[in-house]
């Protein structure tokens, strides 16, 4: 029989695992941690933060706060981070003590979209076209035929967040003229660094989430597609046989790709975009690389239910240099992302608990809740995963949760990428 190693360093339980970041990845990574024995430590300034809820030790420091870093290394037996704008110098200092998983390395380009692109190309991957906007000089010299495009921050953005469309040189030099003068770079004397992206007609949007251990032995989860919402994710669906052979093993080799090339250890989200037509666009290839993600992502988190190995316990499996075996999808599954919209209607009201009891009853229906006391409009509360027998049956589902949460239902170009095979 075929089982794969654990690593040369391989760390058990009870041992005491770190986390830096302690939002809603972070409480998700603990539950696996416990489930498993370990004991766990997550750093966060916020108190009260997801997962400093249920985890055994929760230190309250800025990520930079050295205090906190020699608090941490005292605590825990290997680091990991939740949190993708953590300081990398935090990750390096941590390094000198203990072993951190993802390194700072990787986590460093995958915060900086310029450095991740760079990254990207010198695989021979393709990236949306693009242009780098450090001044109001570099607006003057964008390529007419990157517009209409977005505006990115290189930093820090998430969410849709620290993003503009843009449809003229006009817009963009506004555009660019606004997000300079609001940021903190901008404090310093200097000036913010962007990118100008082709907005490219999408016919779809994928994710491949894989760990990698030091022995170069690396396992996926199914392929997610996704569909975003004002620039945050909404839905994520893992059909077996919903795309094309062909492209899930190319979007898959890509991810691996990168992952090697970052001699990255960890698990890792390589997100991809599906074109309706690249010629136009001067691309060879139907799809291109939107950006990676250091960490278990969002779209994932359908392996809660969906898989018999969800991508928290894959992290944990990577930090701790146990078996990677490949998680095997026993259901087909949807994942509804829960914004704090669905507390605040109607508009101006003391926000109101969704009608959980109601969701429930359907057939399939999980719900992950984080904790979080406040809901913001567009701030993720929690996420709903729908199993089935079928796809067909989890549709069906969604539709009724859709409904009972006041949420326009699923548009029909969404439900036609499961169900077609032209791409
Ligand atoms: P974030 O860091 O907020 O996730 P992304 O770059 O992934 O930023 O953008 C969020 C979403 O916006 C994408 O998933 C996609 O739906 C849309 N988007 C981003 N860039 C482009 C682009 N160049 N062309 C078309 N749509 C885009
Ligand atoms: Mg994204």
């Amino acid at each position: 029989m075929n089982t794969a190693p654990s690593t040369l360093d391989c760390l058990s339980p009870p041992a005491c695992i770190g986390v830096l970041g302690a939002g809603q990845l972070g409480r998700m990574l603990v539950h696996a941690a416990q489930a498993m024995g370990y004991q766990t430590v997550v750093l966060d300034p916020d108190a009260n933060a997801p997962a400093a809820q249920v985890s055994q030790n929760a230190l309250q420091y800025a990520y930079d706060d050295p205090k906190g870093i020699a608090h941490l290394a005292r605590l825990a037996a290997r680091v990991t981070t939740e949190f993708e704008n953590v300081p990398a110098l935090t990750l390096t200092q941590l390094s000198e003590h203990l072993l951190v998983r993802p390194g700072a390395q990787a986590v460093s380009i995958a915060q900086d979209r310029i450095a991740e692109k760079n990254m990207i190309r010198s695989c021979h991957l393709q990236t949306a076209p693009f242009h780098i906007i450090e001044s109001a000089e570099d607006v003057l010299t964008t390529p007419p035929d990157l517009l209409p495009g977005i505006l990115k921050t290189a930093r820090l953005g998430y969410d849709g967040k620290g993003q503009v469309q843009v449809k003229t040189l006009e817009d963009l030099s506004l555009a660019y003229a606004s997000m300079n003068a609001a940021s903190p770079e901008k404090q310093n004397g200097a000036h913010l660094s962007c990118v100008l992206e082709k907005k490219l007609p999408l016919l779809a949007e994928y994710s491949v989430i894989l760990a990698r251990n030091e022995l170069n032995h690396m396992v996926n989860l199914p392929i997610q597609c996704n569909q975003h919402l004002h620039g945050i994710l909404h839905l994520s669906t893992v059909f077996k046989g919903s795309l094309p052979s062909g492209l899930e093993h190319e979007l898959i080799l890509a991810a691996q790709t990168i992952a090697q090339k970052l001699s990255y250890i960890g698990v890792l989200c390589v997100e991809f975009f599906v074109l309706q037509d690249p010629a136009p666009h001067g691309l060879a290839t139907k799809w291109v690389v939107n950006e990676i993600a250091p960490r278990p992502h969002n779209s994932g988190h359908h392996s809660l239910n969906s898989c018999d190995i969800s991508q928290f316990e894959l992290q944990l499996r990577t930090l701790c240099g146990l078996p990677l075996t490949a998680p095997r999808q026993h259901s087909p599954c949807v994942m509804l992302n829960l914004l704090g919209d669905l507390w605040l209607e109607p508009e101006g009201a003391q926000p109101v608990e969704p009608a959980w009891a109601d969701i429930l009853a359907l057939p399939g229906t999980h719900l992950h809740l984080y904790g979080k006391s406040e809901p913001r409009r567009g701030r993720k509360m929690g996420h709903l995963n729908i199993t089935g027998s079928r796809p067909e049956d989890t549709l069906e589902t969604l539709e009724q949760c859709l409904s009972l949460l006041g949420l326009p239902p699923v548009s029909p170009a969404f439900l036609d990428q499961h169900f077609r095979h032209d791409h």
